[in-house]
């Protein structure tokens, strides 16, 4: 395994790459990455990048992303067929059609969704940006979409804007019950429990914290509690376990895992680097459209 990192490492100075991995990796993807973060703050690092290549460890949205944002660098998803099923969920075509029922409406859609969505919206969100977003925007009707879970919870910060929902949500944060919630507490009555807003609302209700992937971490390194449970995709708890040795982390659910996220091995990022594997590409036009709603989004911060 050493030898593999290790090869890893070199070919990424060689190549002029930089590595990008999401926080629900496996840890030995994040351990070779020259950052790890959310989806947010990935783009970012995506728009920025100064080296020739870009290998983003992540789902296919996110490297579609950095190609976009980026379009003069080559971008690769080692695992080919890592997808999001939330994402796939929504066409630009129900976008569409959303937009002629009400034409007033600003269309607002959350990152983790394909180009051709992105392309027909009017600005991008991440869960940590999706308040500020639909803040900042003059329309007081949005089609939030394809995150009804996500929508609903920025619906109840902002009640002064009137919400249209999509019917989509993350097959994994969706499925977390409020029986689980409460079992979880039931099993750790002193603990915290901290949420990302892809839950359905009965389970944000027995929250103590919800928050973006970057802000759960954020917030169990930050309390003095020593017990908390996380209430997002099992690879938040792996890195807090690792990183908190004295505090007593839990997950609320032992299955609580994307297998899209844990797609990405290590040999895939060393086929990545030794070119053995296909680029992402995409249309120009496309990309253009596209990058109008993410830009937007970064803009506002
Ligand atoms: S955790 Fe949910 S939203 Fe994130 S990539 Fe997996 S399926 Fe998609």
């Amino acid at each position: 395994m050493n030898e593999l990192k290790n090869k890893i490492l070199s070919l990424k100075e060689e190549r002029s790459a930089l590595v990008l991995a999401h926080y629900y990796q496996n840890l030995d993807v994040q351990d070779i990455a020259d950052h790890v973060g959310d989806s947010f703050a990935l783009a970012k690092l995506a728009q920025k990048a100064s080296q020739d290549t870009i290998i983003l460890c992540g789902v296919r949205f996110m490297a579609e992303s950095a190609k976009i944002l980026n379009p003069a660098k080559t971008v690769y998803l080692p695992a080919d067929e890592a997808g999001c099923p939330m994402a796939d969920m929504i066409t630009p075509e129900d976008v569409i059609e959303l937009r002629r029922q009400y034409p007033e409406a600003a269309v607002v859609c959350y990152v983790n969704s394909s180009a051709d969505v992105k392309a027909v919206s009017d600005i991008c969100c991440t869960s940590s940006s999706a308040e500020k977003v639909v803040r900042a925007l003059d329309q007081k009707q949005i089609i939030f979409v394809p995150d009804k879970n996500l929508g609903a919870y920025v619906a109840k910060q902002i009640p002064e804007k009137q919400f249209i929902f999509f019917e989509g949500f993350c097959p994994i944060h969706n499925s977390l019950t409020e029986s689980d919630a409460l079992a979880a507490k039931e099993q750790n009555p002193n603990a915290l429990l901290l949420v990302h807003p892809e839950c359905r609302g009965q389970v944000l209700s027995h929250a103590d914290y919800i928050g973006s992937t970057a802000g759960i971490l954020e917030y169990a390194r930050r309390t003095e509690k020593k017990d908390i449970i996380i209430g997002t995709e099992m690879g938040v708890y792996e890195i807090l376990k690792r990183e908190l040795p004295d505090k007593n982390i839990s997950i609320i659910r032992e299955d609580f895992i994307c297998t899209d996220m844990k797609k990405t091995s290590l040999e895939d990022v060393l086929a990545c680097l030794e070119g053995r594997t296909e680029p992402i590409t995409m249309d120009t036009e496309l990309m253009d459209r596209a990058r109008r709603s993410l830009e937007r989004m970064v803009d506002v911060g």
